[in-house]
């Protein structure tokens, strides 16, 4: 029998730098090699066989095989569903025992519930570590030992718990000569799996300047600005970045706001992690209760950008075409679906998981809660944002508007689908009906 082996089996952290599960394998001593699936029931749910985000996928891996390929290793890659892979793998390979990260989302947990219960039927450990964020799960919680539902006091606590020993990077690099001595492994391609190749290949950069972050306060509400924020959602997503390195780098910078961010990014992953009902249902139960119009045409209108209101149609054209929209336009766009059109916040919440490149449940679900007023520290409900206002405050130049709705000035662009304070009132109403039902 050959000597028992290590797998990593990496999911949202597709990376050989300062990755915990690698870390923690080559701490078992034993001959350590990395696993990938393409998982199916993911993947066949995607409704765009030429979906962005699996192309970065097969780049990613196959940019990981290569790496492993120059120390004499490989990554181990199946396409298919998760148990049937492992019982796949545990036929095929001597394993002594399994690392991975944690993962937040329901599907996940539920995941990795059963490959760890099929593993310990062979007698094979599976262990798993915090790499995705700073703090997790009850490593933030309040006096009372409950998880922070309110923003302020959670970033309070968390950035009291900044420590240098919580950014240390883990160092992998220093056992790469641990890897298992094996031939690389084909890596099934796009055709393969059903998809096409995206026309626009372009992913963002690896890295930002450090001068973005020194001045991100003053740029980042400006979708016009070509560097206002990091775009670095994409691999944050996929970890194919180091939390750990980024929160050092914004640590340092002259404007701490940036920092701010990736502890928003904490902490909708503790609420989607402490109160999984976020994710079919509104966090305040009584926001269920509201009375959705959900027109079916009005909700075509908007995903399409043909609204009438330059800036809505702006951002959902930008997310349209690159698969990415300015967190300012995110905010706008989402208020204008759940207020202005009275759209149901799930509509809106699935059509972006479908087209962002950066989706990702936790954020996406926050920042849509946020904006229908049902969530975790979220907009009061009576505050509906005035389109009009928010384009001349944060364009006032039309640059991005110009940009993404070229005929914004012509007679073919449309007239607006509704009359703002008509709207405005509308929604008001509609919520306030809602939530006096449960009181
Ligand atoms: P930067 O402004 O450079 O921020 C740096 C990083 O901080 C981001 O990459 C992201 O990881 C994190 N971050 C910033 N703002 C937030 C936030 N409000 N909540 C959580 N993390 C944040 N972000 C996603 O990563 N995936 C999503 O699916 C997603 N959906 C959203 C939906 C709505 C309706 C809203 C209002 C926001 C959403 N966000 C989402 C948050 C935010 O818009 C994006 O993270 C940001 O626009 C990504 O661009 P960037 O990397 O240039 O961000």
């Amino acid at each position: 029998m050959s000597e028992p082996l290590s797998l990593v089996w990496l999911r949202r952290d597709l990376r050989l730098h300062d990755n915990a599960a690698l870390y923690y394998a080559f701490k078992s001593g034993r001959p350590v090699v990395p696993v990938f699936i393409f998982d199916r029931t993911i993947l066949d749910a995607l409704e765009d066989r030429s979906d962005r985000r699996v192309e970065f996928l097969v780049q990613e891996v196959n940019r990981l095989r290569d790496e492993l390929a120059k120390v004499g290793s490989t990554i181990i890659v199946r396409y298919g569903k998760p148990v049937d892979v492992w019982k796949e793998l545990i036929e095929k390979y001597t394993i002594g025992e399994v690392f991975a990260n944690h993962d937040y989302e329901v599907y996940a947990k539920e995941r990795d519930k059963a490959i760890s219960d099929l593993l310990a039927e062979h007698a094979v450990d599976f262990h798993t570590s915090k790499d995705q964020v700073i703090f997790e799960r009850d490593e933030v919680l309040s006096g009372k030992k409950t998880p922070y539902t309110v923003f302020t006091p959670y970033s309070r606590k968390w950035n009291g718990k900044l420590t240098d020993f919580y950014l240390k990077s883990y160092p992998t690099e220093r056992y790469f000569t641990q890897f298992w001595k094996t031939s690389p492994e084909k890596v099934p391609t796009l055709h393969e799996m059903g998809f096409e190749s995206v026309e626009d290949k372009q992913f963002p950069a690896r890295t930002v300047p450090d001068e973005v972050l020194d001045t991100y306060d003053k740029t980042r509400d400006f979708p016009a600005l070509p560097h206002g924020t990091s775009q670095l959602s994409m691999h944050l997503r996929f970890g194919t970045i180091s939390v750990r390195d980024l929160a050092r780098q914004a640590k340092d910078a002259d404007d701490k706001t940036y920092l701010n961010e990736l502890c928003w990014r904490d902490f909708y992953f503790q609420v989607l992690d402490h109160f999984p009902h976020v994710e079919k249902h509104s966090f305040r139960r009584a926001y269920d209760e509201i009375e959705w119009r959900n027109n079916e045409d009005e909700f075509e209108k908007w995903c399409r950008g043909e609204t009438g209101y330059p800036i809505v149609d702006a951002g959902m054209r930008q997310l349209n075409t690159i698969g990415w929209m300015h967190n300012r336009v995110r905010m706008i766009t989402a208020s204008f679906l759940c207020k202005h059109l009275l759209i149901d916040w799930r509509w809106g919440e699935a059509y972006f998981g479908k087209k962002l490149r950066d989706y990702d449940l936790s954020a996406n679900n926050g920042g849509w809660q946020w904006a229908a007023g049902s969530g975790a520290d979220a907009a009061p409900y009576f505050r509906v944002f005035n389109p009009i206002r928010q384009a001349r405050k944060f364009d006032s130049k039309a640059a991005y508007i110009q940009h993404w709705v070229p005929e914004v000035d012509q007679p073919n662009y449309p007239q607006p689908m509704v009359e703002h304070t008509m709207a405005r009132q509308r929604a008001i109403d509609a919520y306030r009906k809602a939530l006096a039902k449960v009181k």
